[in-house]
């Protein structure tokens, strides 16, 4: 049979609806159907969505039957500027995913010790579990803590999640769990990039992707390093391919030859863990053959900045180093004072811009550096020495000013015991090359879930309130303590009239933060009810799980997350569960989570922990925002109604609350202000949650009156943008970051115009289409891409430039006069960070081993790990044990998502990826006796999981510190409960460890030691 393109269309579509239908009970009407007509306005409307797995933020257009409101098709928005029509396979299939008959209609109900679930009411959950939340709080509240300093918190509750709902969503969530009290409120976030906004911020001031997904294409040369993108952010790698079109290089350095590797121009393979010695390496190869941008690095970075002589390095440890005993979580503890810049007599730094200073971060850098010398490089990694070479001067190449390179990362990166570091190494790189703030530049954090960058920005992380203002702790009892301690360092930096110094402005953020969450409250009264955390304590994911273990808490929601796969060590989690009350697990499907209870090893007749699962709506099915990794805000629509009785999560976030707010109302209990002073009916129209009416709360209001510079804003309208927020509560904004957002001439995060003035289409800024934060800039310290003058380094492509009256182009960071003010504006110097004083584990990154490691010793320092890093010493590490010979890492495949929770119940996608595998060499397999295909076991010191061999020329032995060094490669996006079957095999989260990076806890999943046995 001929099958021209239409016939095709015509036959796939008969196959797809019968498919779809089927499912539904309508087969005989479905197959008569025309599956293109049905895609006419007379059978269906047609509402735009951006796709809800990673953070490419794919555009989408989803056609729903206007008799049934399903779903009939999704597919990709042609007029969408990132992916112009295209998806990979799980964009493709979200169709399926909303479609789907396992998705459970209503809330199910686990009671104590029982071995089923049983269906029940949403009012009889959501009562339930109000009574549940009210009982643990009020048996659990602190008011005053040991010292006696004011707490209000609420001990006995923690909560994770989530990535994966929107915006709106998210900032509901953050401020319901901080009106009750919570101080463990972790998610997604905080384990796979947590680790990039402590690298970022310290060196450049803001923790995001300096530059977004359409300008790869700008750059001249692309390093992939600690991520697949090809594999896990394909339609990314249009821009890739545009960019090596052009004439771009592409390098990939991983420890397996992946699908990124196969399109690029140099592939050089590496130990998993020893990437802080090859970038290193290129910091001494930069130095060593002065390719930095010179009038870059003097102008826009702290290279000339003197260091006071109490900075030391030795031996692998800087000076202040504490050792801490077994009984605290971190192996130890810098003083960081004793890293600080040598002051004038305004306070200001001292610097020298010739750099001929011994003691100036340009010569320190090239002392520490010194060590890095290209055979320890080669002996540590295991790397190619030609092949590194090569890296060296392709890359390097980018420091002339009219070049850029840039560098794609993900969890390859972030995932460390020194992941922050590995971050920071590059910053270093980048800024010494002149590489940020230019297009096709930058360091680009790959976001893998949908919604991780505003989660993020809304910051459902125990450490961070929305807009990354800090979350009080018991030290700053009142709210004035707490906005001077934190403007202190920037108002200090003001000092200097060049720096602008823009956190200097933090009780304005503060104060609308405050009037966003209790409008009718002072700012004094809302700042007492924030819940503290104790000085100098962290509540990281690893330790909200050691605290569950212990039974510190009652209850526990997890939503939208599924920590018995997602989380290192997660046979730990999943045992930790058990010592829970009860648990909300609030999801599209049921998981290994909320089905913990009946996993593998467990006896439900033995398990107390009551489970209340509550099912939500699919991203298609509701409105709202979600914010991509290069901070596009876009607006998604509702298609389809929920399925069954789900509903969305802002729905059922209300609900809850109200009813745990009507419980208070009628027994009172402890310490009841915050919940009954929260601003829920702002979030509301006609008593239901409206993503809109959140939307403009997060931009922010006028509370009354205000005038500023002869222009008068009426009460009620909202506010233009962050720089007319006020200190004396007569604004309200539940983010600085997305004032902007929403305002007076609507909703810009829904706008789709690719119009573009000339310069900004020259490098294909996209500025109409959507929002970005902050005020719509596109690429962020863009005026460092500009010499003092305001002319950019590279003229044929301009971000930014002055006309002599203003600029063009992007929204520059910062409109003042070139000259006028330092480019960084976000630090407290106006310098990029290539010292970076602030993080926890030194001020230049070092290589240190992973905590599990063949080896006993490495080739730079007498220091095998990060000697500051979290981990507890009850659980034992594997370090040179012959038990576990092999270097294991883990990561994601095309097919799957995260835990793999959503695509394993998506058919298309199973059937391509079913079961967990694991990678090894031919040589390895050989010594083994194990056969491509053959089933093996594959075992950590903390547990085992079988997967299927495959046996690949894709991993070589590695030659490392005069040892052959062995690889083991495994995706993480399986669980035992679906496929229901077991056939897909379990999480690779079993083997993992729970140690983690000292700035912010991320565990380090992707480098531990295995052992693998053919079964
Ligand atoms: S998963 Fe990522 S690359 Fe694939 S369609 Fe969705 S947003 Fe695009």
């Amino acid at each position: 049979m001929k099958v021209n393109r239409r016939s095709f269309l015509q036959l796939a579509a008969v196959t797809a609806v019968s498919s779809a239908f089927c499912g539904l009970g309508f087969e005989t009407e479905a197959l008569a159907a025309d599956r293109i007509a049905m895609l006419e306005p007379k059978w269906s409307k047609q509402t735009t969505s951006v796709c809800c797995y990673c953070a490419v933020g794919c555009g989408l257009i989803v056609n729903t039957d206007l008799k049934t409101k399903r779903a009939i098709n999704v597919e990709g928005d042609p007029d969408h500027p990132i992916n112009e029509g295209a998806t990979c396979a799980k964009g493709a299939s979200i169709w399926q995913l909303a479609e789907n008959k396992e998705r459970p209609p209503r809330p199910l109900y686990r009671a104590p010790y029982s071995s089923e679930w049983k269906e029940v009411s949403w009012d009889w959950a959501l009562g339930e579990i109000a009574k549940r939340v009210k009982k643990t709080r009020d048996a659990s509240f602190t008011e005053k803590n040991d010292k006696g300093q004011v707490v209000n918190r609420c001990n006995g509750l923690a909560s994770v999640g989530s990535a994966a709902i929107d915006n709106e969503e998210c900032w509901t969530y953050q401020a319901m769990l901080r009106a009750l009290g919570l101080v463990y409120v972790e998610h997604q976030a905080r384990i796979c990039h947590s680790s990039t906004v402590a690298a970022l911020a310290e060196s450049f001031g803001r923790g995001a992707m300096t530059n977004h997904w359409n300008d790869i294409a700008n750059s001249d040369c692309i390093l992939v390093m600690g991520s697949n993108a090809a594999e896990n952010h394909p339609i990314s790698f249009k821009w890739v391919t545009k960019a090596m079109v052009k004439g771009a290089k592409l390098i990939s350095i991983d420890p397996r030859f992946t699908r990124t590797s196969a399109k690029a121009d140099l592939y050089c393979q590496i130990r998993a863990g020893s990437d802080i010695a090859v970038l290193g390496g290129l910091i001494k190869y930069i130095l060593d053959n002065d390719l930095i941008q010179r009038d870059y690095v003097v102008s826009h970075t702290n290279a000339p900045f003197i260091i006071s002589d109490k900075f030391t390095f030795n031996d692998g440890l800087f000076s202040g180093y504490t050792k801490n005993g077994d009984d605290e979580d971190y192996v130890g503890a810098y003083d960081k004072s004793q890293w600080a810049y040598e002051r004038d007599e305004q306070g200001l730094p001292k610097r020298d811009e010739s750099l001929k200073h011994p003691r100036c971060v340009y010569n320190l850098l090239k002392s520490h550096y010194a060590r890095y010398d290209v055979d320890k490089v080669v002996s540590v990694s295991g790397i190619d020495k030609d092949g590194l070479l090569e890296f060296y001067k392709l890359f390097s190449a980018t420091g002339k000013p009219d070049k850029a390179g840039t560098i794609m990362y993900a969890m390859g990166w972030t995932q460390h015991t020194v992941g922050t570091q590995y971050i920071r190494t590059m910053a270093m790189v980048q800024l010494l090359l002149g590489n940020i703030g230019v297009s096709g530049g930058g360091v680009n954090a790959l976001r893998g879930e949908s919604n991780v960058q505003g989660s993020t920005d809304h910051c459902l992380l125990w450490h961070i309130l929305p807009g990354y203002l800090a979350t009080p702790n018991a030290g700053l009892p009142t709210y004035r303590e707490y906005v001077d301690a934190k403007a202190k360092p920037h108002l200090q930096g003001a000092k200097d009239p060049k720096s602008a110094a823009w956190w200097q402005y933090y009780p304005k953020y503060m104060s609308s933060f405050l009037k966003a969450m209790y409008p009718e409250a002072s700012s004094e009264d809302a700042y007492a009810w924030l819940p503290k955390a104790e000085d100098g304590k962290t509540y990281t994911w690893l330790q909200l799980f050691e605290a569950m273990r212990k039974k510190e808490f009652t209850g526990f929601f997890a939503w939208g997350m599924n920590p018995a796969c997602g989380g290192a060590n997660a046979g730990k989690n999943r045992q930790a569960m058990t010592n829970l009350d009860w648990m909300v697990n609030v999801n599209i499907f049921d998981n290994e989570t909320g089905s913990f209870w009946r996993g593998p090893g467990m006896d439900p007749k033995k398990v107390k922990t009551e489970v209340f699962f509550l099912p939500c709506a699919v991203s298609i099915e509701k409105e709202g925002s979600i914010t991509n990794s290069g901070r596009w805000m876009q607006w998604r629509y509702q298609g389809p109604t929920p399925r069954g009785e789900s509903k969305s999560d802002g729905h059922i976030m209300t609900e809850l609350f109200d009813k745990i707010r009507a419980l208070y109302a009628k027994e009172g209990g402890a310490f009841p202000e915050p919940i009954k002073n929260l601003s829920v009916d702002m979030w509301k129209t006609h008593g239901e949650f409206d993503a809109h009416q959140v939307a403009k709360l997060i931009n922010g209001y006028f509370l009354k009156d205000v005038t500023i510079k002869d222009k008068t804003y009426k009460k009620g309208t909202l506010v233009p943008s962050f720089a007319l927020l006020q200190d004396d509560g007569s604004t309200c904004s539940g983010n600085w970051l997305y004032c902007n957002s929403y305002t007076e001439d609507g909703n810009r995060a829904a706008r789709r115009s690719r119009e573009q003035t000339p310069e900004q289409e020259k490098i294909g800024l996209f500025s109409n289409w959507s929002w970005c934060w902050p005020v719509n800039r596109r690429i962020i310290y863009n005026r460092a891409s500009c010499d003092n003058t305001g002319k950019p380094y590279a003229p044929q492509k301009p971000v930014v430039a002055w006309n002599g009256k203003s600029w063009i182009g992007d929204v520059p960071d910062g409109g003042w006069a070139p000259g006028t003010k330092y480019a960084f504006i976000m630090l407290p110097n106006g310098h990029g960070h290539v010292f970076g004083p602030g993080r926890q584990d030194g001020p230049f990154p070092e290589h240190y081993e992973p905590m599990e490691t063949p080896f006993t010793k490495h080739e730079f320092s007498n220091q095998l790990n990060n000697p500051t890093a979290l981990r507890f010493a009850r659980e034992a590490l594997a370090v040179a044990d012959p038990k576990y010979p092999y270097v294991a890492t883990t990561y994601r495949v095309t097919e799957h998502w995260q835990t793999g929770l959503m695509t394993r119940h998506t058919p298309w996608l199973l059937e391509t990826m079913p079961q967990m595998f694991v990678e090894m060499c031919e040589e390895l397999a050989k010594e083994k006796g194990i056969e491509n295909g053959e089933k093996v076991m594959v075992e950590s010191i903390r547990g085992s999981i079988w997967a299927i061999a495959m046996v690949t020329k894709r991993m070589h032995p590695l030659k490392v510190m005069g040892k052959t060094v062995y690889q083991l490669g495994m995706p993480w996006c399986f669980g035992w409960q679906m496929p229901h079957d077991g056939s897909g095999g379990d999480s690779s989260n079993l083997l993992t460890p729970s140690v983690g990076d000292p700035n912010t806890g991320i565990p380090e999943t992707k480098v531990f030691v295995a052992n693998v046995r053919k079964l």
